[in-house]
């Protein structure tokens, strides 16, 4: 690791950690340690870490919640962009939540609920942050974040606000936001009143189905599908 990135994320005041151990930051606990391990704050320090590492031609990785990537026992001597600090959410009154990349998944949908706003109920299991969410499209009973979606902000590897022209395409838990870019926020659009906040029905019945085993299928961790193929 070049110790000019250090150097630089030190001078920016961006908090980051040196020899981080991954697997304090995945679900299945595995992972060697992240030669560097930024924690931007804002979307400014998101985006001076990704202009930082851009200049000195370090490469780097994002991490969100964690939940849906196996980290080599090796290692990474690589930057990782950590957005476990970008996590806040802003409920309006008109049903629309702006939610920054790192906020977590289950916790926004728990709020809005509480605040009375339906449309992300289905997701109230899903592990992970809102842009692990948003480049998986993640989804579940029918439903995906993409149905919801009705803004979008992805900075590029070099730290630029990006969309190509015809916007970002959603399918089947996958997008063609490309590896390296981070979801800095996303804004849904819900509806309501009338949402009831996810009970203890609802979440023992969701225990029940993921207890089901599917005819034919093997066993599996969290979520596979083709949107999942060369992401780490
Ligand atoms: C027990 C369990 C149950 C699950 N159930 C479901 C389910 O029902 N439905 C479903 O769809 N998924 C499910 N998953 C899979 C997983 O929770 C989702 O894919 C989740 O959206 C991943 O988000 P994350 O923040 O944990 O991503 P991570 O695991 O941190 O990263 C996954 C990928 O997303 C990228 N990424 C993460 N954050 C960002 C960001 N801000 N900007 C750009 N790229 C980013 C990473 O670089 C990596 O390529 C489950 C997983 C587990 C462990």
């Amino acid at each position: 690791m070049d110790p000019r990135m250090t150097a630089a994320l030190r001078e920016s005041a961006v908090p980051y950690r040196e020899n981080e151990p991954l697997a304090r930051h995945t679900t299945m606990g595995v992972g060697g340690p992240a030669a560097v391990m930024a924690f931007p704050r804002s979307p400014e320090e998101l985006q001076q870490t990704l202009r930082l590492r851009h200049e000195l031609g370090v490469a780097h990785r994002v991490l969100g919640g964690g939940s849906n990537l196996v980290a080599a026992d090796e290692g990474l001597d690589e930057l990782v962009v950590n957005t476990e600090e970008l996590r806040r959410i802003e409920i309006r009154e008109d049903g629309e939540v702006t939610a920054e990349g790192g906020a977590n998944l289950i916790f926004t949908v728990v709020r809005c609920c509480r605040a009375g706003w339906r449309g992300m109920e289905s997701a109230v299991g899903i592990p992970g942050s809102i842009g692990g969410a948003a480049v998986m499209n993640a989804g579940a009973y029918g439903f995906s974040i993409s149905d919801a979606l009705r803004e979008i902000v992805v900075y590029d590897a070099a730290g630029e606000r990006t969309e190509p022209p015809e916007g970002w395409r959603f399918h089947y838990r996958g997008s063609s936001i490309p590896e390296g870019a981070v979801v800095a926020r996303i804004t849904v659009g819900l509806s309501g009143p009338g949402a009831s906040p996810p009970d203890a029905t609802r979440a023992a019945s969701s225990r029940t189905r993921r207890a089901t085993p599917r005819a034919g299928s093997s066993t599996s961790w969290g979520s596979r599908g083709p949107g999942s193929e060369g992401r780490w």
